[in-house]
């Protein structure tokens, strides 16, 4: 996962531990967020990815393997945060508030109805879910590469919902 997109080298130094144990603190904090997120769309903990939650990630790091996803100014390697990435708007990986602010930025257009997997207008019934990429780090003896722990939030329709692994979720 990591190779599948672009981490950026920070010197290894005695900055280096502050950064990993920063890392660490954004990976929980992360797992928070989600674990929120899952709860509040009503979706079980530990449930397989769905394929429609398989489509929406593999385009998240198709994308980041071409360089084509920046972060949000508020967002850096070297002091490791949640961020958060929708395929609604999939050049920027962000921050809790930009990706807050986003979400309300397409609230009531044709954007805000459009299934994430399969691109189809969902009719107005979307059912949100959520995917996890854990923080990593890769240690190097001169370098460590670093990947900060990312939230993926998208709607299905509920054709593409149906086919979701034993994923319970309710409408939006
Ligand atoms: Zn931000
Ligand atoms: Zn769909």
């Amino acid at each position: 996962m990591l190779a599948a997109y672009r981490s950026s080298p920070v010197n290894r130094s005695a900055q280096t531990t502050a950064v990993l144990d920063q890392l660490d603190a954004a990976n929980n904090h992360a797992r928070r967020c989600f674990d929120a997120l899952r709860e509040k769309i009503g979706s079980e903990r530990d449930a397989t990815p769905s394929t429609g939650a398989q489509v929406v990630a593999l385009r998240f790091t198709e994308r980041a393997g071409r360089g084509q996803i920046s972060l949000c100014q508020h967002l850096s390697v070297t002091a490791p945060n949640p961020a958060f990435w929708t395929p609604w708007a999939p050049g920027r990986i962000r921050c809790s508030a930009c990706s807050a602010q986003s979400a309300q930025r397409i609230k009531g257009t044709p954007e805000d109805r459009r299934c994430d997997s399969c691109q189809h207008d969902s009719g107005g019934s979307i059912y949100q879910n959520a995917v996890l990429i854990p923080a990593a780090s890769l240690k190097l003896p001169e370098l460590i590469a670093i990947q900060l722990p990312i939230v993926i939030i998208f709607g299905l329709c509920p054709s593409c919902q149906r086919v979701n692994n034993g994923n319970t979720t309710h409408a939006a």
